[in-house]
């Protein structure tokens, strides 16, 4: 089970709008453009950013009934609860009554997705397709598919299917699931040749340069590999991070 700060912990006050619950076909991925967090964003500033975005959404010309994705995910990874999975989101107009709409707390124009973004909203999606909240076989897309936006930016829609719970990941090894049982750190292996050359491809990197970040990253993990579950979750949050930010330093 992962993680989701309820709505009443992050001060909520407003509503969440219908009842609709899913399956939902398409899941749709926002930024919020601002306020515009960074990794080192307290839960404190978290919270209060999703605050204002409920008051953005509430107010005019919007006049929503509450705020308007159903879940909003900060570059630290950490998943706040907007109206939820059971209920429709204001977030996309005409898809709003078959889609989830998920906001990443980042101005995506100027700012690359951090992985534990990108881990913690495949997470999310892993949960809704457990609980039958999302489809097998959905979709995910950007705002701007929808609706005449620029929402979620160009450097997170250039990567919206790293999004998807089973996509390849940039970096193997922490592409592994969150939730217990599957995860087994002891099984974790090497990327292969071709993941290597894959990432960096799309990271414009030489395979050389990938190296030294993915070994940074394994020796984290294969650190906490006999501790306890929230140990491993916490060590793999810091991984991502860390490698995460060794990319974007390049
Ligand atoms: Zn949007």
């Amino acid at each position: 089970v992962i993680q989701i700060e309820p709505r009443k912990v992050w001060g909520a006050k407003h509503g969440r709008g219908s009842l609709d619950p899913g399956p939902e076909s398409l899941v749709v991925i926002h930024h919020a453009h601002k306020p515009a967090l960074t990794v080192h964003a307290t839960v404190e500033q978290e919270r209060e950013a999703v605050r204002s975005i409920e008051r953005y959404h509430v107010g005019p010309p919007n006049n929503w009934e509450g705020i308007g994705y159903n879940f909003l995910v900060s570059p630290a990874g950490r998943i706040y609860e907007g109206r939820g999975w059971r209920y429709q989101g204001a977030h996309a107009g005409p898809v709003n009554p078959r889609s989830e709409g998920v906001c990443l707390l980042i101005d995506g124009q100027t700012t690359e997705p951090s992985m534990a973004s990108i881990l913690a909203v495949r997470a999310l999606i892993r949960e809704g397709l457990i609980t039958g909240e999302i489809a097998r076989d959905y979709t995910i897309s950007g705002h701007r598919d929808h609706m005449p936006r620029t929402c979620p930016g160009d450097r997170v829609y250039a990567r919206l299917q790293e999004f998807r719970h089973d996509a390849i990941a940039i970096v193997p090894s922490l592409a592994i699931p969150l939730t217990p049982p599957q995860l087994d750190l002891r099984r974790i292996e090497r990327p292969a040749p071709a993941h290597v050359e894959e990432i960096a491809r799309v990271r414009r990197l030489t395979p050389d340069e990938i190296h030294p970040g993915l070994a940074v990253a394994e020796v984290l993990l294969r650190g906490v590999a006999e501790a306890a579950e929230e140990e491993v979750r916490a060590a793999v949050k810091r991984a991502a991070d860390a490698l995460s930010e060794w990319i974007l330093a390049r």
